[in-house]
């Protein structure tokens, strides 16, 4: 009898600590998700939208979590390079 109870005690012990496991990943990759969704490059004059050299200004830290609060952002015209994508030159 107290065997069977150890089992279940600790059965029910494993299965609360994989899903506290399971639960605790989760909220990391979402508060890792949300840090990402803050990286402003997407929306900067200076995004090049190549991948060769992503940033103009910051080359090192553009798309990074680096660029997270960058001093150099500019509000991204319908002139940047970024929304050339797909425009080729004529000529
Ligand atoms: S200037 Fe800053 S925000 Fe703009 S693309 Fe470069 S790293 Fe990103």
């Amino acid at each position: 009898m107290l065997a069977m109870i150890f089992c279940a005690f600790f059965s029910w012990t494993m299965v609360i600590l994989s899903i506290l496991s399971v639960w605790l990943t989760l909220k990391k990759g979402a508060n890792h998700l949300k840090q990402l969704h803050e990286i402003p490059c997407h929306n900067c004059e200076f995004f090049t939208n190549d991948y060769r050299l992503k940033c103009t200004v910051n080359p090192v830290e553009a798309c990074s979590e680096q660029a997270i609060g960058c001093r150099e952002f500019e509000p991204k015209t319908c002139n940047c390079n970024a929304s050339q994508k797909g425009r080729r030159k004529l000529g």
